[in-house]
Order: structure tokens, then sequence, then C-alpha cells
């Protein structure tokens, strides 16, 4: 099972029962009905669409209702049968576990984890599964069906009646209760190689191949297939690719490991390598004796995420910042930020820290994700913007650590808080604009001054981040003076509090009736240009815009 499953519930009373499940698939999000059950992580309007839209997505599904209602809801978008989901009906109070679809999928493998979690029989209905004890179709980790198709035909030839007879090392075949006769015509082989499928066979992969690539060459992924057509072997076979870490940054490594759907490893010491099996121009084949864990061989590449939460309200994260989070092992960050990011899993370390120590912050995530660690630094708003993202590129550039240099470092963008203040406001950013933060603490603020002035005489759109604090008193007033030098009092301004958290204030007033007592340091200031205009919104207060076009002079 990749995805998270998603546990769906129609009412409060099922709620229990879905927290238990959840404490066994801690990344799944409990959706429930809007209006009736609280407290979840995630409320729907429909239940069918959302349901059809999840399964088209190929989340596994776990519904507490009658089986019928989930049977009715997807039936009209039941597709391919290799490329469905699991999806399960699991009574409200837990007392029965139903595979419904996902054969292939796992289905069968989820509910029996189910039942065993919440101590009941899984309704397991598939034939062969039942009379064997195991679905051949869906061998365990590490081992990989040739051919689907040809597959599907050789469980019904067996439960026909037709013996079978085992070739090669597959443990957990000795514990299915397969008709198994050493002389009868019908085989499962377990191999490396790759063979022409016969219908008598039925051909599967121990994943005991593991690629070292000594220098990773722009075709890579056409020499790696010539080798292993040159040993007959299956690429199903393999494993994962391995390198050096001094290969970690090589964009040829990532892209043949990605096309070939395969982790990659990193290996600072060559004893820990499975056994050669070949050797070529540019790459080794490894191979081990049984199928190999990939996981357990030297380390993956470090990730760095550095993310924007956007202003608050989880709607306005983008999903990319999301699956960051969700995938983090561990979180950099100011403590209320950390909090916002959430839900978050108990084993995701938080390493809250104060605002002030950025460089520090941004200095312990490269050293964590130097170590192979999958690790997101968190700001609010945009990163990019008077936050981290600055920060841990400086922390970069001062480095000479060739371990932080091969990190996976990326940067992903979220909803400013000028943004979403705005936004909310109607357009006041509708035409050219400025962000200045009045913050003193990292510049002098004469440059302060300075910029002000300038902004101001271009009639640019401002919008001030860090107006004040307890430290900066005095700042925003003097920052209104040099405005109001080259702004009538008539000149709009908006101040967005809190915007996209609880107890959010907007408001729109005048330059003229702006004083620093209306703003705090969660307070984001736009002042308008002499264009910016409002008219009544029929909710009542505001809308502000700046039209686009600027009169001609
Ligand atoms: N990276 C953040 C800005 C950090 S500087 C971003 O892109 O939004 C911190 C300042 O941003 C605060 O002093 C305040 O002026 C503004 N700010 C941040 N979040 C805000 C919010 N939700 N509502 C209003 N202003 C906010």
């Amino acid at each position: 099972m990749t995805a998270a499953p998603a546990i769906l519930i129609l009412g409060p009373s099922a709620l229990p029962c879905a927290r238990r499940i959840q404490a066994l698939y801690p990344q799944a999000e409990i959706h429930g009905l809007s209006g009736r059950v609280e407290g979840v992580e995630r409320a729907y309007e429909d239940f069918g669409d959302t349901l059809r839209t999840l399964y088209r997505a190929g989340t596994p599904l776990i519904v507490l209702c009658a089986a019928g209602i989930v049977i009715r809801s997807l039936a009209a978008v039941l597709g391919e049968k290799d490329r469905e989901p699991p999806v399960l009906a699991v009574a409200e109070d837990g007392s029965a576990v139903v595979p419904l679809l996902g054969g292939l999928g796992g289905v069968n493998r989820m509910a029996r984890e189910l039942a065993a979690h919440l101590e009941v029989s899984a309704a397991i209905t598939t034939s062969g599964e039942l009379r064997f004890g195991t679905c051949l179709l869906e061998p365990p980790a590490g081992y990989v069906l040739a051919d689907l198709e040809q597959g599907k035909g050789f469980v019904s030839d067996l439960l026909g009646g037709q013996a079978v007879r085992i070739e090669g090392d597959a443990p957990w075949l000795a514990e299915a209760k397969l008709p198994v006769d050493n002389h009868a015509k019908r085989v499962i082989h377990i191999s490396p190689h790759s063979r022409a499928a016969s219908a008598d066979e039925l051909l599967i992969h121990p994943q005991q191949i593991a690629v070292w690539i000594e220098r990773a060459s722009a075709d890579l992924l056409s020499e790696l297939q010539q080798v292993l057509h040159s040993n007959n072997l299956a690429a199903q076979s393999l494993a994962c690719l391995l390198a050096a870490p001094a290969l970690m940054a090589n964009t040829a490594l990532h892209a043949a490991a990605a096309q070939l759907k395969l982790p990659l490893r990193f290996i600072d010491d060559a004893r820990q390598l499975p056994p050669l099996h070949s050797q070529h121009a540019n790459l080794r084949l490894l191979l081990a004796a049984a199928p190999i864990d990939a996981h357990q061989l030297g380390r993956p590449r470090g990730r760095l995420t550095v993310i924007g939460l956007g202003p608050g309200a989880a709607e306005f994260m983008l999903p990319a910042a999301r699956q960051a989070l969700d995938e983090a092992q561990d979180l950099l960050g100011y403590e209320t930020y950390i909090n916002m990011a959430g839900p978050l899993r108990p084993e995701q370390v938080r390493h809250c820290t104060d605002n002030r120590e950025e460089m520090q912050r941004a200095r312990h995530a490269f050293e964590l994700a130097a170590s192979g660690r999958r690790v997101v630094v968190v700001s609010s708003g945009d990163p990019g913007v008077f936050a981290m993202a600055a920060a841990v590129l400086e922390a970069l550039h001062e480095s000479t650590d060739a371990e932080w240099q091969r990190v996976d470092l990326q940067v992903f963008p979220g909803v400013s808080a000028a943004l979403a203040t705005a936004a909310k406001a109607g357009a006041p950013l509708g035409h050219d604009f400025c962000l200045i933060s009045l913050s003193d603490n990292l510049k002098p603020w004469a440059i302060i001054e300075k910029r002000l002035q300038h902004a101001a005489a271009a009639d640019l759109v401002m919008a001030f981040y860090n107006p004040i604090s307890k430290a900066r008193p005095w700042q925003l007033g003097s920052a209104l003076e040099i405005v109001r030098q080259q702004r009538t009092p008539e000149t709009l301004v908006v101040l967005g509090r809190d915007i996209g958290r609880p107890g959010e204030t907007l408001r729109s007033l005048t330059l003229g009736e702006l004083t620093s007592e209306m703003v705090d340091m969660r307070t984001l200031v736009i002042i308008g240009s002499s264009q910016t205009c409002r008219f009544p919104r029929a909710e009542g207060g505001d809308w502000v815009y700046t039209p686009r076009s600027y009169p001609q002079t």
C-alpha cells in the first residue's frame, strides 16, 4: 500500500471506531459529513462525490457504513481491476471488516490487518486466497509477479484442480495450502532470470539484484537495460540502484531511478555491498541470495524542503507543501508555525526554536538532511518573503561541506501575508507594488527611510511587513510621516490582522485616520497609491482595489 488510506464516516457514532483504525494507519485522515461530524481532519458535503473523487485518485478507502451504500456510490466509476485502490466497508462498531474492491491492490491484506487490529475476522471471499491461504497474484514485498494476465489463468487452473510444483526459493509459499506435487506439469518459478513465459508456469521475480553505478553516463538507462539483457536477468528483479555519495546530486542517476521506480541508496562503505554478479563498463550487477530490502542498505539522499504554510487556513496551503509536511521526518521552525503545520504524527520530530535563531536553524536543518533525513523548514506565508528560504540559502552559500551541497534542497512557495490580505480586501495590489519590512533588526533604519521615500514618490502601493513590535515601537510612526509627505490623507489603507487564522480582522481606512495603535506585529499594512479606490460591498465594509491602468501624463 503506497498512499495513506482515507477513513470516511457518516455520523459521530462511527468516530470512536474510526479513531481506532487511525491508530493502525496514523497517516490516514478521517473524513466526516459536514455539519454532522465535528473535530475530524476533513469535512465533506456529499458522500458519493467524495468517495468517487478519492477512488479515482487511487486512495485506499475504509468506509464505516453499510457495504451497499459504498457499492452503489462507486458503481458508476468501477473501472479496470488492475488499477483500483483497496476499498473496505467496516461496520461502524468495528464488528465486521468487508474487503470490497482492490484485490490486486492489497485489499485482503488490509482487511486481515484491520480485522486483527479490531479483533474480529475479515470477510475474505476471494476463492484463490481462501483455498490457498495466499494471493498468488500479489506476492509479498520483495517479489514481483512477471505477468498478471498469465497469472490469472494460472490461478484458475489451480482452482480447477491442477497440481503445482515450486522451483526456487519462496518461503511464504511453503506456508500456503497449495496442491503441491513434485511431478506436476504446472510450476511456480521463483527466479531473477527473465524467460519466455509458458502457459504452464507462474513466474515470480525475487528482487535480489542491486546495481552499483560506478559512473552515471547520460544513457545510463539503456546501458543498464543492455546489461540486464546480456545477463538474462529481468528488470523486475531489481531491488535498487546504489552509488557512492559523490554521485548523490547526479541528475542522470536520479532520472534512471525515477524511470525504473527504484529506490536509490548511497553507500559509504563498499563492504556493505551484496556479492558481485558481473562487472561492466560503468556499472556492476550485484546479486544477493534473497530479496534485498533497499531501506536496510546505505542511506538515501537527504532532503530539505523549505515551505510556506500560507497565511494560516489549511485550504490556502499548497498541496506540495502539505505533502512535504506529511513526508517529513524532522520539522524545524518557530513553534507557532510548527503547531500550525499539523496534523503531524507522533514520530515526526519537531525542532521548535525561537523566531530569532534563523541561521542556527538553517544550519541544523542541513546537518539533519545531510545525514539522509527528510527535513522540512517551516515559515508562515511564503518562505522567500522575510522568512527562512534566504537564511537556508545563506547557510548553504557559506558552507564548504560537500554533504550539504548534495542535499536535495527545494523551496516551495506559499501565499504571503500581503497577497492573502489583498485578496480579502479585493485587489489593492492590482497595479505595481512593493513589499517592505519595517524591521530594522537586519538592516539600518536609514535604508528603510530611503526606500520608503522612493516608493512613496514612485506612487507604488506598499505592503508593510513587521510593522511594529514591543522592541520596535516608533518605526511605524516614522514610516507614516515619510509616506504622508508624498500621499494625501485620503489615500486608502488596508489593515489585515491574523488573516486566515482564528479571530482574523480586516479593515479599510484612510491614511489620515491611520495611527500606530491600530497596528501590531500580527498586522499587514497596505498603503494604497493615488489610484487605489473603494466602494461598499453588499455584506458591509468595502471592496478596495487599485485599477490596472494608470492615467497617462
Ligand atoms: N513569510 C511571511 C512573512 C513573515 S514576516 C509571509 O510571507 O507572509 C512577519 C510579518 O508578516 C508580520 O509582522 C505581519 O506583518 C505579516 N503577517 C504574517 N502572517 C500574517 C497574517 N496571517 N495576517 C496578517 N499579517 C501577517
